[in-house]
């Protein structure tokens, strides 16, 4: 296989600013930079800032103190000028002088990364007041979305560590302990598992399955609770996993064992749906459909899916309104759900990847209701 991280991703960005008519993307600390370059930096109220010019070499503006990180990066090896800034300097003034090098004439068009804190994009307008701003999330997040063979193989293997947390969960999912000491264990598990780190563990037991997003609290697990348990974390190269479950405790209540078959067949036909070509929303509409069918249409509330990669949550999101077609590689979620106020809830989420014949499940541990 080839190198997760090549010199493609940056002549891929800068042929995408090209073609939307972009003069340089600037890219402050992020999951962007951290694509484009493998450089995880901090994000620092100290202004690091990678210029990718539609033509030219690519600079990165760095405060001096943070060149032995840079060293540790794979940034040199991919050709990257770095342009450090001593402590007392103006590091966006540097940006200017750099971008005047590579640009003939002052930028017209110039566009940042979607996440750049507000007074670095401030600050950046100030010095470079002729050129006209705007946002880099179309080309990269575009680029982003489509997954190169290696990058799936990264969230295969961040799939399958947290699916062997999933199938470890009856050691801590039991009667008399509260969501947090459970959370604590999974957590724990994840890195046990091999992630470089826990991005979220959600425990919702009882009414609190009932809230999509519930953080693990006090509240004791009973015998008869439903447990809705979604987890994630990342490997070291920087790609998440996000996988749901629903566990119950003993023998929970009969509408919820209904209703989680619903959830079961709805996340079935979404993944179902899927093959290059189709709209992002029609995959939400076939999940929808089932769910409304049974009558529990109004207690779905939230899309059902979103793509995972460097981020969490990023392109392309699985709603109704998103006509953007589905295209081989591309990495998601498909998570139905109904919840039930101040009842309970059920959700199952799989990470899958489009590919050319249909979709391709990243999560494998089967899908039925657990009984713990
Ligand atoms: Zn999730
Ligand atoms: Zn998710």
């Amino acid at each position: 296989m080839a190198p997760l991280l090549t010199t493609v991703r940056l002549e891929s960005a800068a042929a995408g600013a090209r073609a939307a008519g972009i003069d340089a993307l600037l890219v402050t600390p992020g999951a962007d930079l951290r694509y484009l370059t493998g450089y995880e930096a901090l994000p620092l109220e100290r202004l690091i800032c990678l210029i990718v010019p539609a033509e030219g070499p690519v600079g990165l503006v760095v405060p001096e103190l943070e060149l032995p990180a840079v060293r540790d990066s794979p940034v040199s090896q991919l050709g990257i000028n770095v342009i450090a800034w001593p402590e007392t300097a103006d590091p966006y003034d540097l940006v200017r002088h750099v971008l005047g090098e590579s640009l003939p004439g002052a930028p017209n068009r110039l566009a940042v990364t979607n996440q750049m804190p507000a007074e670095q994009v401030l600050s950046l307008r100030e010095v470079l007041n002729k050129a006209k701003f705007g946002l880099a999330g179309d080309v990269l997040h575009t680029l982003r979305s489509r997954k190169s063979t290696e990058e799936v193989a990264e969230l295969t293997a961040a799939a399958s560590a947290i699916d062997r947390v999933h199938e470890r969960m009856a050691e801590w999912l039991y009667p008399g302990r509260t969501e947090r000491e459970v959370a604590r264990d999974i957590g724990n598990a994840i890195i046990d598992e091999g992630q470089a780190s826990v991005d979220f563990v959600i425990v919702a037991s009882g009414p609190g399955s009932a809230a999509p997003h519930h953080l693990p609290d006090s509240r004791v697990i009973c015998s008869g609770d439903p447990v809705v348990v979604d987890i994630g974390g990342q490997t070291s190269s920087g790609y998440h996993s996000d996988s749901t479950r629903c566990y119950a405790v003993g023998q929970p209540p009969s509408l919820f064992v209904e209703y989680h078959q619903v959830v079961y067949a709805a996340q079935q036909a979404g993944v179902a749906a899927i093959r290059p070509g189709v709209t992002a929303e029609s995959i939400d509409a076939a999940c929808r459909e089932v769910i409304t069918q049974a009558g529990y249409g109004k207690y779905f509330p939230h899309r059902t899916g979103h793509g995972i990669g460097m981020q969490i949550h990023e392109q392309p999101y699985l709603v109704a309104g998103n006509q953007l077609l589905l295209e081989p590689g591309m990495v998601f979620s498909v998570e139905p759900g109904i919840y039930l106020p101040s009842a309970h809830g059920a959700r199952i989420e799989d990470i899958v990847v489009c590919n050319e014949s249909g979709a391709q499940r990243l999560n494998t541990v089967p899908r039925r209701l657990v009984y713990l």
